[in-house]
């Protein structure tokens, strides 16, 4: 409290070690230059033990990205080499920017691969990376749905579905894949979706 100034308020957000974020992902996250976790990311982590699906409202520049992307990374298996996080993006350049932050969190834990999926690149690469056993799969819903059709990308070892921007994949008409996409899927898997509105079909 500043006299003749009013009030200044400062909240102190929680450290990711205090989330019991641990070993080589805190490294990571150090190296990224995080300190401290932003409001969505402690609400997401706080809770990531319980496996519930979740329903998070987020807005774009709030760090929602690192909030799926933690949990994701600290769930994969480095040991089995499927598919165990699919996270759904509206366009390519959300995916290659996801994807990008992602290898930047899993730096230092060791046989973990992230691959983005996304339509107008070429498929070799694509098809190369998940034949690898891509572990986290960052994809655009048209050519997530391809590469299934294909057999070449499979979800039996899905454990969570992360859906990033499901009102802008809702208005950009992605509903029916989505949902085709989500029957793709084991029943047991955790589902995530991030949204900064709620519209009805949420
Ligand atoms: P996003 O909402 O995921 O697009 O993130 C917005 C920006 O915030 C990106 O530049 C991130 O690198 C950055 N960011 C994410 N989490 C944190 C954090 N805990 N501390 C500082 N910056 C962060």
């Amino acid at each position: 409290c500043v006299p003749g100034h009013g009030v200044l308020y400062a909240r102190l957000m929680p450290t990711f070690s205090s989330l019991r974020i641990r070993g080589p992902l805190a490294e990571a996250i150090a190296a990224r230059g995080y300190e401290t976790a932003t409001e969505v990311q402690v609400a997401v982590l706080e809770q990531r033990c319980q496996g519930y699906d979740l329903l998070v409202s987020s807005q774009t520049g709030s760090g929602k990205t690192a909030a799926f992307g933690i949990p994701a990374i600290e769930k994969t298996d480095p040991n089995l080499r499927s598919a165990q996080v699919l996270i759904l993006c509206p366009t390519r350049e959300l995916a290659v920017q996801v994807s990008e932050e992602i290898h930047k969190l899993a730096l230092f834990k060791r046989g973990i691969n992230a691959l983005p999926i996304y339509g107008g690149q070429s498929y070799e690469r694509q098809f190369y990376g998940l034949k690898q056993g891509a572990q986290i799969v960052i994809g655009t819903p048209g050519r997530v749905m391809d590469h299934l059709r294909r057999g070449t990308l499979s979800l039996v070892a899905l454990k969570a579905l992360v859906l990033d921007e499901a009102d802008e994949m809702l208005n950009m008409g992605f509903a029916e894949d989505i949902d085709w996409i989500f029957d793709q899927t084991p029943p047991e898997r955790q589902v995530a979706l991030f949204s900064a509105t709620m519209p009805p079909g949420i």
